[in-house]
């Protein structure tokens, strides 16, 4: 049977997007706050579903790979891409959707169209997020296997331990969020549920282990920044890059640093110099559409973050500012009038991301840290008018 080809232009590309919903946050949530922050016009509402599970959601990338696009109910991402190896003895499926009613109904009806049986299917996670593993458990079956990295098997025990979201919030204090403000963070709210459920017989794969899938022979590409043990697929005979969502062409990937010791942005940085050195013609991402202009698409996201970490110097000349200050007055692409009409969540994003630049910028020995009591505070280190941050 042929699936049906979906050819739309994928459209996005604002830096608002970075906010993703990493761990599961809803558009009601999002909505209920710009309710009450009528000024803040950023977020367009969801589209209706016009469309049946399934239909219209399955293109053909390459011969028995195909693009499943797996609606995200209520989310500003609106889908996420899993990848189907159609293969002789066992299919492979790469990222899954959110542990919803929705994404099952439509990963069902377009593994029925592709005739995969989860019965002779493993999968591959390119990440811990919940939109790329939190369906998985619902579709393994007695046989299969979880092909994952180790790094993020650990984070996902403080999660369900509840360690993860302590932390967390120990971390938001610190970086300087008011307490008010943090109390409105679904994570913190009694009840919140990330809606990750095991089990997940995980098969851990490092970096360089081959994967063998029908005609495909990927080879894992360790790419930690976006996510700390993020890994790709990479097919050097095909030159094509299951990229998770360490590389997306209309969204800039998130790259958040909280309570953990290490450097994401520049775990990023070397990322994506590891990316650029293979010999890709297709990167097929976690979101939106495929693209082939891979080391250019790896050019623009180092500029962006040049410029992002520029910025940063700039405004600690002022002096001594907390990362949630600082974050306060970096520009963001978002019609907001200002930071104080940012939801809670959209501040809580931009401080993540204003601490992976302010980390990077530390180990640099571009800025100085420095704890006032429980507040985080960062300080300028040089005093020259003009200081570039070589990020490249
Ligand atoms: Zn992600």
């Amino acid at each position: 049977m042929k699936p049906r080809i979906d050819r739309r232009a994928p459209q996005l590309g604002q830096d608002t997007e970075e906010i993703l919903l990493e761990l599961g946050y809803s558009w009601e949530d999002l909505q209920s706050l710009k309710n009450e922050k009528s000024s803040c016009d950023s977020i367009e509402p969801l589209a209706a579903q016009e469309k049946e599970p399934g239909e219209g959601m399955i293109e053909e990338i390459t011969e028995s790979l195909y693009k499943i696009e797996i609606p995200l109910p209520n989310n500003l991402l609106k889908s996420i891409n899993s990848y189907v190896i159609r293969a002789g003895r066992r299919s492979l499926i790469i990222d899954t959707g959110m542990n919803l009613e929705e994404c099952m109904n439509a990963m069902q009806a377009s593994l029925r169209e592709l005739q995969v049986d989860l019965r002779q299917t493993d999968f591959f996670i390119t990440h811990f997020h919940a939109d790329h593993i939190g369906l998985v458990s619902n579709l393994i079956t007695d046989r299969s296997v979880v092909y994952f990295n180790r790094p993020e098997s650990e984070i996902i025990e403080t999660i369900v331990s509840g360690i993860f979201f302590r932390d967390l919030m120990n971390f938001t204090c610190i970086s300087g969020f008011p307490e008010n403000e943090a109390q409105e963070l679904p994570y913190f709210r009694p009840g919140y549920d990330t809606q990750l459920r095991g089990p997940f017989p995980f098969r851990f794969l490092e970096d360089g282990d081959p994967l063998k899938i029908g005609d495909y022979q990927f080879q894992c590409v360790r790419t930690p920044g976006h996510s700390r043990g993020h890994t790709c697929l990479y097919e050097p005979h095909k030159k094509l890059l299951i990229s998770g969502d360490h590389l997306l062409n209309d969204i800039t990937p998130s790259i958040q640093s909280r309570f953990d010791k290490e450097n994401p942005l520049k775990q990023y940085f070397s990322s994506l110099d590891r990316v650029y050195e293979l010999d890709v013609e297709l990167v097929l991402p976690g979101h939106k559409g495929v693209f082939r202009n891979c080391r250019e698409r790896i050019r623009e996201l180092k500029d962006h973050h040049q410029e992002r970490a520029d910025e940063i110097v700039s405004i600690l000349r002022e002096g001594s500012k907390s990362p949630y200050h600082v974050a306060s007055e970096m520009t963001w692409n978002v019609n907001c009038d200002s930071w104080d009409g940012f939801p809670a969540i959209q501040k809580f994003f931009a401080t993540g991301e204003t601490t992976a630049h302010l980390k990077y910028l530390e180990e640099m020995g571009l800025i100085r840290k420095e704890m006032q009591g429980e507040r985080m505070l960062y300080s300028s280190a040089r005093t020259e008018d003009s200081v570039c941050v070589p990020v490249r």
